[in-house]
């Protein structure tokens, strides 16, 4: 497979083309931004660490059944994916309150939550990524019934997987974003599962290992990168 031209940029990743039309080559970066671009910096090696930890993941849940864009690591910064046409839509899975969430409701980081929550927002940074619900995406057709029964089920699924597979390791799942994408006509699991777009919290020390400790100024952040991938692969 030869990597072409740069297709797209965003804040994390560049996207290649390749000579074969289905695929597409992901490059992580090293480059950090939180709320909405406001904060930028660099975590050295995130995009290795990104790379690896979302690609065991895939893995994982491709064993499980879950549809992926997964193709191939390529290298320790790029991968192989399939090219997909991603649903306008971020899917964010919620275990315990944090972050945005407990802002918003006024209800303390760390809370427990007597259920599972599933939240919908409009992928588009120049909005905000505004919060929205499943008439917003019916009325603006930004997927059918069909496919979003579909992103629900998955999320729900992957939220049972990652957070058994997880606590196994030492750490609690506390929230995490999705997107999902079309190809052939079906939805698949799309974008990066990483602690760029987890929340990881160490089971008995309730330390943070995730992009809070960037967002927060918590320092090691570095340090909380590597320790997943240490975690996850041994490495
Ligand atoms: N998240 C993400 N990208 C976004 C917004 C959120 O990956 O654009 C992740 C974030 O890392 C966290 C979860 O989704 O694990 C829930 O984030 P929240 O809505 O609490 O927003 P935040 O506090 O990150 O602004």
């Amino acid at each position: 497979m030869k990597k072409l031209e740069q297709i797209y940029e965003g804040k994390a990743k560049r996207v290649y083309a390749t000579d074969d039309p289905q695929i597409v080559i992901v490059d992580y970066k090293d480059d950090a931004t939180a709320f909405n671009g406001l904060k930028k910096g660099t975590i050295t090696g995130k995009g290795v660490v990104n790379n690896k930890v979302s690609n065991h993941f895939f893995r994982l849940l491709g064993s499980k059944g879950i549809p992926t864009h997964f193709v191939e690591q390529l290298s320790e910064r790029e991968t192989a994916v399939k090219r997909v046409e991603i649903l306008p839509i971020e899917v964010i899975v919620r275990n315990r309150a944090a972050g945005s969430f407990s802002k918003r409701m006024g209800v303390a980081e760390g809370t427990e939550l007597s259920s599972v929550i599933l939240e919908y927002s409009y992928k588009n940074d120049a909005l905000g990524d505004p919060f929205i619900n499943s008439y917003y995406i019916r009325a603006l057709n930004l997927a059918t019934d069909a496919e979003m029964e579909q992103v629900k089920n998955y999320s729900l699924r992957i939220n049972d997987i990652l957070r058994e597979y997880l606590w196994n390791l030492g750490i609690e799942l506390i929230d995490f974003k999705l997107e999902f994408g079309r190809c052939d006509g079906k939805v698949i699991l799309a974008d990066e599962i990483s602690p760029d777009t987890c929340r990881f919290w160490d089971r008995a020390t309730g330390k943070k290992l995730d992009k809070d400790r960037f967002r927060q100024d918590l320092g090691e952040v570095e340090e909380a990168y590597r320790e997943i991938i240490r975690r996850l692969m041994g490495e």
